[in-house]
């Protein structure tokens, strides 16, 4: 514990060193895919038995995320614990960190999981990072909705808490519309933000080691279909050389202002008239940059490890061009039939990196796993992408 701050927790051998992870989705299957690649072995603490990650993890804790014995026992089991989803109590961070090095730290996450903390830590960095979030307004009584400036309107209402893939929001035009929702909401605490032009929509991964280094992979292009990530593209087309650098800076600032550990992946707006509006940040590795596995020299789980294991940052150069497909339920459907997709035909087009995540019941609107079109060209890349949707049935 004394030199917990500086000495590495390498990989050994003799007595296995290992890392353990809160949540037992499927970031915490590839957070263990890469673990096990660099030797260590993995302990998942995760309510449900049948997880994605626990197929995977040499020891499946199965308690819940605020169980003090299932805690303690990854506490005990691991030299360092880190977290695959957003949403994990920051109080069960901070009692695992009594015990063994937490990354990221329960600030850090308490920070991104809740909006209001989050909106206001982007406006309190704002000089150093260069980037504002949208206007917003906490909603929490009538009154609020009340005092609601017209430029807010038309907008959207988001819980504060446990948001994620565009659930626990509402498009509002009218105050009306918003104490509609806000009842809809069961008066939860809400914000609501101006709704903005968008012109196309870029993520920031990012890293930062317990000694303060940083690194920035290339920005990345998303495009979301029912608030659910549809594709990443990586060099995003829309992406100037001017935009990229901004959002690398400030992605750069916010980490480092933040004080954080571990890998956090930054969302920005890019508006019809140039300019860049943070949106949020998720303090885990991210949908947007799977891509990284297939397409990166180090991929943001491989990263993961290593500021988890204070162990020094990878190379973050993309070596090419790719195309990332999130696969959802709706793929496994014909009509009323399920049958399984065609992936050979996929895996057939050049440059297809299959990811299916183990779950065992394709629903509507599930992610079950991502394809990865890597090529020496974009437009190959494009290509061979397009011809995985009309195998798959996606319509383009
Ligand atoms: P996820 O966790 O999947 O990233 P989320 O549920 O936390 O999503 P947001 O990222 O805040 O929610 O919003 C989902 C999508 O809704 C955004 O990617 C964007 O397309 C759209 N959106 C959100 N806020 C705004 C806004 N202020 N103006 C215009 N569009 C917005
Ligand atoms: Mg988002």
């Amino acid at each position: 514990m004394s030199n917990m701050k500086s000495q590495a927790y390498l990989p050994a051998a003799g007595e296995p060193a290992w890392l353990g992870v809160m949540g037992g989705g499927q970031l915490g299957r590839m957070f263990a895919h890469a673990a096990q690649a660099m030797g260590y072995r993995v302990a998942v603490l995760e309510p449900s038995d049948d997880c994605p990650a626990g197929h995977v993890a040499e020891r499946l804790v199965e308690a819940g995320y605020e169980d003090a014995t299932g805690l303690d026992a990854l506490a005990a089991q691991c030299v360092a614990v880190t977290t695959e989803f957003e949403n994990v109590p920051a109080a069960s961070l901070s009692r695992l960190a009594q015990q063994v090095f937490v990354a990221p730290n329960a600030h850090g996450v308490s920070v991104a999981q809740d909006r209001i903390a989050e909106k206001s830590f982007f406006v309190a960095c704002a000089g150093k990072s260069g980037v504002m979030p949208a206007p917003h307004k906490v909603i929490a009584s009538d009154a609020d909705i009340d005092a609601i400036a017209d430029d807010l309107l038309p907008g959207i209402l988001k819980t504060v808490r446990m948001g994620y893939d565009g659930k626990g929001q509402v498009r509002v035009r009218t105050r009306e519309d918003v104490r509609a929702a806000f009842e809809s909401m069961d008066r939860v605490t809400c914000l609501l933000e101006k709704m903005l032009p968008l012109a196309y929509e870029v993520s920031v991964l990012t890293a930062r080691g317990a000694d303060g280094q940083s690194v920035v992979y290339p920005i990345a292009e998303n495009v979301h279909r029912d608030g659910i990530l549809f594709t990443t593209t990586v060099p995003g087309p829309n992406v100037s050389d001017e935009c990229a650098r901004k959002a690398q800076d400030a992605a750069r600032a916010i980490v480092a202002e933040l004080g954080y550990v571990g890998v956090l992946c930054i969302e920005f707006f890019v508006l019809a008239d140039g300019s860049l509006v943070v949106n949020e940040m998720a303090p885990r590795p991210h949908n947007s940059g799977h891509y990284t596995i297939d397409a990166c020299v180090t991929s943001q789980f491989a990263q993961q490890v290593r500021a988890m294991a204070k162990l020094p940052l990878g190379d973050v150069r993309q070596h090419s061009p790719a195309v990332m497909l999130n696969i959802l339920g709706d793929v496994w459907f014909e009509g009323e039939t399920v049958r399984e997709p065609a992936w050979d035909a996929v895996l057939a087009l050049p440059g297809a990196n299959l990811h299916l995540y183990g779950k065992t019941d394709p629903r509507r609107g599930r992610k079950m796993g991502h394809v990865t079109f890597v090529a020496p060209t974009l437009q190959e890349a494009q290509a061979n992408f397009e011809q995985a949707c009309a195998v798959l049935g996606i319509a383009l």
